[in-house]
């Protein structure tokens, strides 16, 4: 049976026509002015105003939006924050020079939590991004703004970076898929950190061959971050099509997490799936992973801890808009207090104390215990089952305003996809159901580097039951 997606159809029709790539920008272009009023973007590349195309590339002539804390030279790079309001970015990061290489065209800087630091991109300096499916809603974060511009349709694929949820949450939110690869999968290099031993770049797509197609792009050792993985690069569309191939889900093992409470549609959430599953003929079972209720607590520790050392060079000297004052001290806390926005400060504030001497087993060192027994309950977990399934979030995707006053209502919007960035696990989530009327996504998670896994079982799901489909 073939097998096909809308990026590799568009690929296929611009390597015969080349043409073809002015026709897709243009469609960009158009629903770019269609739906401003999300206040999906930062800003649209100079490079966008002119077609660049080179033939025969994997992405040839497929606009694809960028998060805007990853660099691309020349242009601006916020990370959705006023302390680099002006920052244009000297260098591309590598996925950028991979996506260039490919022939991909960027299309624009996609807005964002200020230094990725939020669940709904309400922590934008630039102001929040509209759910496109209900503007009084939140699009999710901290990646709204990429996750709205594949809900659009403006571009086919777009890049966000995932630390503990914000490319998995956004999807569910905008009812599309989003891929947080493993980590160490792709390289960092270029990426604005937040916290670096969790930080990865991920995939919003409509289609999970599409994310293969992205993911081949952009995957790979890369010789300026020395945490990329040396693990070899599979033909993504390739190993999902040969799943697809298979027809069934014929002896695969899936995993369903317990909790100790789920909401009545979280419950239906994961019956649906099971029942998805077995019609395919997979086979279902539960599974526990009793440290899921340490990993939240365990995450706001350890990426505060890593935010505020990785935020320290934002000092006016270094990097970021200075501020004035009277002596160097005042220049330096000026340019802070009036750089950062509350939520960063907070977890700058929560970084510097975990970290502080006297403080530090207590709670530093103790995050970092609890992170290794976690990997070694995933592991134990894998030894039964090929892929584990939670749902993304929550809830559906709430309402501007809901949660801002109530930071740790808001920290609780990551309990399902913070502890898989802490174990490194590689996880998609698949925009299968909606409840009353908007989107409510499921993840499945692998082992390391088994991406192909999840996305070839997405694949054989979408084309054969479909999506969106209503759980009541
Ligand atoms: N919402 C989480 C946080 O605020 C995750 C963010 C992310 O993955 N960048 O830390």
């Amino acid at each position: 049976m073939s097998i096909t997606s809308p990026i590799l159809t568009e690929v296929a029709e611009v390597n015969a026509k080349p043409s073809h790539s002015e026709e897709l920008l243009r469609r960009s272009f158009s629903l770019f002015e269609k739906t401003k009023d999300l206040n999906a973007f930062i800003s649209l590349e100079r490079e966008t105003t002119k077609c660049e195309v080179s033939g025969g590339g994997k992405l040839a002539g497929i606009p694809i939006a960028i998060k805007d804390n990853i660099l691309v030279k020349g242009e601006r790079a916020t990370a959705g924050s006023k302390i680099l309001e002006n920052y244009v970015a000297p260098y591309d990061a590598t996925v950028i020079t991979r996506l260039r290489e490919a022939g991909a065209t960027l299309f624009g800087k996609t807005n964002l939590d200020e230094f990725g630091m939020g669940s709904s991109t309400e922590n934008s300096f630039f102001g929040v991004v509209k759910n496109p499916l209900d503007p009084a809603r939140v699009a999710g974060g901290s990646s709204g703004g990429s996750a709205a511009a594949v809900a659009t349709d403006t571009v086919r694929a777009s890049l966000g970076t995932d630390t503990g949820g914000s490319v998995r949450q956004p999807a569910s939110f905008c009812g599309i898929y989003g891929l947080k690869p493993t980590y160490s999968r792709v390289s960092r290099y270029g990426v604005i950190a937040f916290a670096s031993s969790l930080d990865q770049v991920g995939i919003f797509a409509k289609d999970p061959l599409d994310c293969g197609a992205v993911l081949g792009t952009i995957a790979g050792q890369c010789a300026f971050d020395q945490t990329s993985s040396a693990e070899p690069v599979p033909d993504y569309v390739a190993a999902i099509s040969a799943q697809f191939t298979s027809g069934s889900l014929q002896g695969k093992r899936f995993g369903f997490i317990k909790f100790k409470e789920l909401s009545p549609d979280l419950e239906a959430l994961m019956a649906a799936n099971r029942r998805i599953i077995e019609s395919l003929g997979g086979e279902t079972s539960d599974i526990e992973i009793p440290l899921l209720d340490s990993s939240l607590a365990t995450y706001y520790i350890l990426s505060p801890a890593e935010a505020s050392s990785n935020l320290a060079r934002y000092d006016g000297i270094r990097f970021g808009t200075r501020a004035a004052g009277k002596s160097l001290e005042d220049v330096y806390l000026t340019t802070r207090t009036e750089g950062f926005g509350s939520e960063v400060k907070r977890r700058i504030m929560i970084g510097n104390f975990v970290l502080s001497s006297g403080y530090y087993d207590a709670y530093y060192g103790k995050a970092q215990k609890i992170r290794t027994l976690l990997v070694n309950q995933y592991r134990e977990a894998f030894k039964s089952v090929d892929i584990l399934i939670t749902p993304t979030a929550p809830s559906e995707a709430f309402k501007i305003g809901e949660k801002t006053s109530d930071p740790l209502q808001m920290y609780l919007s990551d309990v399902f996809t913070v502890p898989v960035s802490l174990a490194g696990l590689p996880a998609l989530s698949l925009p299968l159901h909606t409840v009353n009327g908007l989107p409510i996504g499921s993840q499945y998670i692998a082992p390391h580097f088994h991406e192909a896994e999840i996305l070839g079982i997405a694949k054989l799901i979408h084309d054969k039951i479909g999506i969106n489909k209503p759980l009541h």
